[in-house]
């Protein structure tokens, strides 16, 4: 190779131009319009020449690409940019509206079921109290029913997935329920072919604590926190993990299943898993209600406990108090393992937050690493209920919105997308 005659430097300019251009060209290859969506809905790209510059396509090239994701609703243009003079020019932009997603986050009692535009957000909900003992045939049918009563009171529009949350372990590479917490009528089965026969869209299922610490992360935390432990009490106990941004599943989807972790100084009480002394035999709601039915108080669901506390009740206090730190001692260890920049304690037992986070904070500080705490926050559920739906839709937009699922939608779907 010859040294360049204007810079005298090796290599030659030309030889660098050559490199450039060669690159260029591999990117182009690779620019599908999966790829095109991802520039222009990340803001990366936002005109005809933005993407031409960017990917190395040719003008046709970019044409076909853009009328391609116009005709499918996946971006609308916009004519009012900042103009140079003459013509606008025109902006292409990520269509929230150009289609929608059904989102449903099923509780052991409380089901929120919403229809969500392609940014996540809800265009029309409802709150249903289904009984999932009645099995899987029962309860997919309704929720599938109360899906198309929502989607008859918006405008049409594409479904191009679905979400589901539901109160099991799940091997989410199949949407297959795992060992179950309350769902034993559900145990084996996989849930995305019985809706995708309905509506043959890509149907994806998750545990109920990961949808509702994805949906917290995604509205209240995304941009600034990237490690999170989001801690659901409620009738039993469960935590997401998010580690660099992301859900973390585990191998087969039992990540966080921290209620079947024992503590110390437990009493011996059996829990359902067999073992002595799991947090869930201790904290939950379940096991707060049966601590005080047998010191005779009259009560018979969380929302009595909350109320007693609410009310000053000291004994009440005591147990919530004795709860947060037992449910303190698990975290503890969580918190040396993972360093999460922020712990969220949700669920029903959430509304005696204080009382439960005086107990957690004291054991946390105490046992966990001067490191792992010294910017560590332990706070209440901003989201309250609706981070499970905001969480359903997230793990579904993130899935059917990447470039790959882009271009698999438009190979398999070469007419523009139907409207129900
Ligand atoms: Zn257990």
């Amino acid at each position: 190779m010859k040294k360049c005659r204007v810079f005298g430097q090796f290599p030659c300019c030309k030889q660098v131009w050559l490199a450039v251009q060669m690159v260029r060209r591999s990117h182009s290859v690779l620019a599908s319009s999966g790829e095109v969506f991802r520039l222009i809905r990340n803001g990366e790209a936002v005109t005809r020449a933005d993407i031409g510059r960017v990917t190395g396509l040719s003008r046709p090239a970019v044409s076909l690409r853009v009328s391609e994701l116009l005709d499918h609703g996946f971006v609308v243009e916009h004519t009012d940019g900042p103009s140079t003079g003459g013509r606008p020019p025109v902006r292409l932009g990520f269509n929230a509206a150009g289609g929608v997603v059904l989102a449903a986050s099923l509780g052991a009692s409380r089901t929120q079921i919403a229809v969500c535009d392609l940014a996540g957000e809800p265009v029309a909900a409802a709150e249903l109290t289904i009984d999932v003992e009645q099995g899987p045939d029962t309860v997919l049918t309704l929720l599938m029913d109360v899906w198309d009563d929502l989607l008859g009171q918006i405008p049409a529009a594409p479904i191009r997935g679905v979400g589901l949350g539901v109160p099991a372990t799940v091997e989410f590479a199949h949407g297959r329920i795992q060992s179950v917490r309350v769902m034993a009528s559900w145990t084996g089965v996989a849930i995305p072919p019985l809706i995708a026969r309905r509506y043959g869209v890509p149907v994806f299922v998750d545990n109920d604590v990961n949808v509702i610490a994805v949906g917290e992360h995604r509205a209240v935390y995304h941009d600034e926190v990237g490690d999170m432990l989001f801690v659901k009490i409620s009738t039993r106990v469960g935590a997401g993990v998010i580690s660099g941004g992301r859900i973390q599943r585990g191998a087969l989807g039992a990540a966080g299943e921290i209620g079947h972790i024992p503590v110390r100084d437990g009493d011996g009480v059996l829990c359902r898993c067999g073992n002595v002394d799991c947090l869930d035999a201790l904290v939950s709601g379940t096991a707060l209600l049966a601590q005080l039915v047998a010191r005779g108080r009259a009560v018979d669901s969380l929302a009595d406990v909350v109320a007693l506390v609410r009310a000053g009740d000291a004994e009440t206090m005591a147990l919530v108090r004795r709860a947060g730190r037992r449910l303190g001692e698990v975290v503890a260890s969580a918190v040396n393992l993972l360093n999460p920049a922020v712990v969220v304690l949700g669920g029903d037992m959430a509304d005696v937050f204080e009382h439960l986070v005086a107990g957690v904070r004291e054991v946390v500080y105490q046992r966990s690493t001067a490191l792992a705490t010294r910017n560590l926050r332990i706070t209440p559920s901003k989201l309250g209920p609706g981070a499970g739906v905001t969480g359903c839709a997230a793990m579904v937009l993130d899935e059917i919105l990447t470039p790959e699922a882009v271009d698999t939608w438009l190979a398999g779907n070469p007419e523009p997308a139907p409207l129900r």
